[in-house]
């Protein structure tokens, strides 16, 4: 096992890596940029180490530093958490050639799932079922309009360099398609330096379903059944639960036996996540994250299995500490992602946060790095923490979640905790009735809150 890991991360998700670690016995390095110097993840490590300054271009994505802080505290791991480097298949490679662990799959399956058309491909090719549309990426006008036609509108148009919802454009005919066909390239070009891009058929009214896997690195991989992530704003999850309110038993073992196999054949190395749209019965691949994701918690509370644990296992060699077999849904888990926020503008809100009380009891997990005092960087995120609620069945959660979301007191900052008070007492909500254009409508038509509702 390794002896220490460093944390190339900030903010909740260094707490949670942080966290696995100590519950291993591995010593833990922070690192951090020089407006994160007092940050809990850095007063929680056993040594940290400051690697720039505020702009993560020159701290979190600085990867001679974090080369450098491994040499100077004799770190052999390191864990890219989400964001950052996490999907960065050149910084796997160097940290290979430096002999220092990568806590993540092989280079390649980075590069391979990086790539949304080369994702799409190899999905194909492993008999996962994906969302008709190109074959490969769009020259120009004549074939965009060519394939619009053949699969039939609308189609979306999507960045093969894609993330973060961006560079996404929808066209519902041709006199549309040429328009959104250079905004989308324009776009991708700004955003990520690479203007190729693709089209697939737009779904309706799809729900985005994903599935947990782990895979050992050698051919052995389990799924940890789905994640529920519809509730989206600008393509941007904002609460997810698992089991998902539109599957049953069966649909899970389908799908979930298919992406397992996948991953199998693939040899795919520790946590990974394969992303669906799900409309009438039928799954449709939309793209691999190869990486912790923010919304881990969610499979953590219904399986019992810590992620991350089993992550730093493989990365150092071991098998999972899981078969298949031992893969147990217990009950459901809800995750909401307070951010620093205007709960109806969405403007961002840094500052310092002059009180905080976390939820607690039975059930209640909040995954958080603020603390009463803790001033909020300008340049990062603006997540504030994640709650996430586990009840026996799908009623008790919400029933929990309700009374959690009232206990939950962060004063000093807006933050999205009214919007989520709202959405637990919304009947669709209630019902579990809900599509991935759901909450843009809600928050469209008025459903916004104010303020603080009683
Ligand atoms: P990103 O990597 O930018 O997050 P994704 O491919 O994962 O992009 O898509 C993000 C979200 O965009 C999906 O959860 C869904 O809401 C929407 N979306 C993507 N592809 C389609 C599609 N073919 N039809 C309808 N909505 C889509």
């Amino acid at each position: 096992m390794f002896d220490k890991i460093l944390i190339a991360n900030r903010g909740e998700i260094a707490l949670r890596i942080l966290r696995a670690a100590k519950e291993l016995g591995i010593a833990t390095v922070a690192v951090h940029s020089t407006a994160d110097a007092d940050a809990m993840h850095v007063r929680l490590a056993d040594e940290s180490v400051c690697i720039g300054p505020p702009a993560a271009r020159d701290s979190y994505l600085n990867i001679p530093a974090l080369i450098a802080a491994c040499e100077i505290t004799g770190a052999d791991a390191i864990h890219p958490g989400y964001g950052f480097l996490s999907e960065n298949a050149r910084f796997a490679e160097v940290l290979e050639h430096h002999r220092i662990a990568f806590i993540g799959p092989k280079a390649e399956h980075i590069r391979i799932m990086g790539d949304k058309i080369e994702a799409k491909r190899t999905a194909k090719r492993l008999g996962i079922p994906c969302v008709p549309g190109s074959e490969g990426g769009i020259s120009d006008e004549d074939e965009a309009k060519r394939v619009a036609k053949e699969i039939g509108y609308p189609v979306i148009i999507k960045a093969a360099a894609g993330g973060g919802g961006r560079g996404m454009k929808v066209a519902r005919n041709e006199a549309d398609l040429v328009h959104a066909l250079q905004t989308a390239k324009t776009e991708a070009k700004a955003a990520f330096g690479d203007d190729a891009v693709y089209i697939e058929k737009y779904l309706e009214k799809p729900r985005h379903i994903e599935i947990q896997v782990l895979g050992d690195g050698k051919g052995g991989a389990i799924h940890l059944g789905e994640r529920d992530c519809s509730l989206q704003r600008r393509h941007q999850k904002v609460w997810e639960e698992g089991p998902s309110p539109a599957l049953n038993v069966e649909m899970r073992e389908r799908i979930g036996g298919v992406v397992a196999k996948a991953m199998q054949e693939l040899k795919y190395a520790g946590a990974g996540t394969i992303e669906f749209l799900y409309e009438d019965g039928e799954f449709y691949f939309i793209e691999m994250n190869t990486r912790i994701q923010v919304e881990h918690p969610v499979t953590e509370m219904i399986t019992g299995i810590d992620l991350v644990n089993e992550q730093i296992r493989v990365a150092a060699g071991h098998p999972l500490s899981v078969t298949q077999e031992d893969i147990r849904i217990e009950g459901h888990a809800i995750e909401c992602r307070v951010n620093a926020e205007h709960p109806s503008t969405f403007r961002p809100s840094p500052g310092t946060i002059s009180y905080f009380h976390p939820p607690g009891g039975l059930g209640v997990r909040v995954d958080s790095a603020a603390y009463q005092g803790y001033r909020i960087p300008p340049h990062y995120d603006s997540l504030v923490g994640k709650l996430i609620v586990h009840g026996r069945t799908r009623n008790e959660c919400l029933m929990r979640l309700r009374r959690a979301l009232d206990e939950f007191v962060v004063d000093g900052v807006d933050t999205t905790l009214p919007l989520f008070r709202t959405l637990v007492r919304n009947p669709d909500i209630q019902n579990g009735q809900y599509d991935i254009h759901w909450l843009e409508n809600f928050l469209k038509t008025g459903g916004l809150p104010g303020s603080e509702e009683a």
